[in-house]
């Protein structure tokens, strides 16, 4: 159970973020002690360097002004004033040969270094040497130098101070880096934990959503952050599934209230005629009223086929170039007829030559659902004008404009919603998939239809659609 919770635990992202911060962070601290430390170690090894030099210097001028044998008790004062076990001075002839020396009984392993000497002969500058000496806890740097072009300087000194700044830099390094790794780790955790809130709070509820409430929303900050644009996005998409969820139900509400009626008119038809039918011929009527009724369930059940396969972009579609005009022209003779039975001015105006891309059956039927609405909401004795015209950016308008009924303020976003039929229309013939057919053709041909209305002046239906060149 606890190797489970910790494997989950390392799994977070939330660990890992804090694993590698702490892990940067203490690199770039070994980095910066590296750093420092190397100056530092450098910067002392240098003063000392430059200390045996002035003594060099210091010696060659005493020689030069007093003689060698005031060198040679200088040498001694020096080494007793600076403490034997810290330093020591020997004086050499150019072979090597030791002719005076400080008290170097602490100092006796220390050998001659005949490779320093032959550079010097050969007319070096002075040779630093740094040694390990046996017995020692500490190493000596040593210097050669020439006083005379007869004697040699070899001067020790013992590099107590440097090695214990080292060990003591180092002591505080491990301390102070343990403590910084923690200090990392705590502070990236509570950063990891901070940034991730705003996830966990995606996923709570997304886990909620899964558990069956659509209702739930993200809380989202005023930060805007990149956790906010997710938990925005996110109830951006819920809001959509929301929509969609709730309009299939409507739809499926809609499509078993429509399948009803039809449905109950059968049987109410059959029951009828089975119960008082005495003659053949009501059997008959029944018959065909059924083929009737069964023919309208048909058109509507393969209206709604070709809607959801044409906004899903199922079926492939044969797109040729179309004269508009021609079908303009073509559905405005179909229409006359219907027109004048109901004794209205059905005009057209199709005078411009355009040619769009697509299919032709499909846009003769959305103008046909168009022309037919406008027909069956207009009162008799009223006008409705077809017309094409040019839009902008290589764009047509076909306009239907009626003055009949027209829509509620309330009713207009709905209207191209499968199965959404205004109250006012109920009375008339139809299901409610004409205006969401005609939109789905319009849309896969590129376009778009619009919609302006004001209720008892009439309707205007504008479908733009992208035109092609005349001549290709
Ligand atoms: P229907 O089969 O009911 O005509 P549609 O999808 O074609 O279905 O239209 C949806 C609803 O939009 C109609 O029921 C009607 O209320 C309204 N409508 C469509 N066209 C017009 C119009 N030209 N004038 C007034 N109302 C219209």
């Amino acid at each position: 159970m606890f190797l489970k919770r910790l494997n989950e635990f390392r799994r977070t992202l939330a660990f890992r973020l804090t694993l590698w911060y702490a892990g940067i962070f203490t690199l770039s601290s070994c980095l910066a002690f590296l750093f420092f430390y190397v100056l530092i170690a450098d910067f002392i090894q240098e003063r000392t360097d430059q200390e045996l030099l002035r003594q060099v210097k210091d010696f060659s001028q005493i020689l030069n002004l007093r003689g060698v044998e005031t060198v040679k008790r200088v040498a001694v004062r020096e080494a007793q004033a600076a403490g034997e076990k810290k330093v020591f001075f020997r004086l050499l002839y150019a072979n090597g040969s030791v002719f005076s020396s400080s008290n170097m009984s602490y100092w006796q392993t220390i050998d001659i270094g005949q490779n320093a000497i032959r550079q010097l002969i050969n007319g070096s500058p002075p040779v630093f040497e740094t040694i390990n000496v046996f017995g020692h806890d500490h190493k000596v740097r040593v210097l050669y130098g020439m006083l005379s072009p007869q004697i040699i300087l070899q001067l020790g000194i013992s590099m107590e101070g440097y090695t214990r700044f080292i060990e003591a830099f180092r002591r505080i390094s491990l301390f102070t880096m343990s403590l910084l790794l923690v200090v990392a780790a705590l502070i990236g955790w509570f950063m990891a934990r901070r940034a991730l809130t705003g996830v966990g709070n995606v996923t709570r509820t997304a886990r909620h959503i899964s558990e069956g409430t659509l209702k739930e929303r993200v809380p989202v900050n005023t930060r805007g952050d990149e956790i906010d644009q997710l938990a925005e996005t996110f109830n951006q998409m819920l809001d959509r599934i929301e929509q969609l969820v709730s309009g299939i139900k409507e739809m499926s509400d809609n499509i078993a209230h429509d399948l009803r009626s039809p449905i109950t008119r059968i049987r109410g038809l059959a029951e009828v005629t089975l119960t008082s039918g005495q003659h053949p011929d009501d059997y008959q009527q029944m018959a065909a009223s059924t083929i009737e009724e069964c023919d309208r369930l048909l058109h509507m059940i393969n209206t709604m086929l070709v809607i959801s396969k044409t906004e899903a972009g199922i079926d492939e579609f044969e797109f040729k170039k179309i004269q508009i005009d021609a079908i303009v022209k073509d559905a405005c003779e179909l229409f006359q007829p219907a027109a004048a039975q109901k004794n209205i001015n059905l005009k057209c105006k199709a005078t411009n030559v355009m040619a769009i891309k697509g299919e032709v059956g499909m846009i003769q039927r959305m103008v046909a659902n168009l022309l037919d609405n406008a027909i069956k909401y207009s009162t008799p004795g009223s006008i409705v004008e077809l017309k094409t015209e040019p839009a902008l950016k290589q764009q047509m308008n076909l306009v239907i404009t009626d003055s009949g009924v027209g829509i509620a303020p309330q009713d207009l976003p709905h209207i191209f919603e499968r199965f959404y039929r205004c109250d006012e229309s109920r009375s008339l013939g139809g299901v409610g998939l004409g205006l969401s057919l005609a939109r789905a053709i319009a849309r896969v041909h590129g376009g778009d239809i619009m919609v302006t209305s004001k209720p008892g002046k009439g309707s205007t239906f504008t479908v733009t659609l992208p035109l092609v060149d005349i001549q290709m």
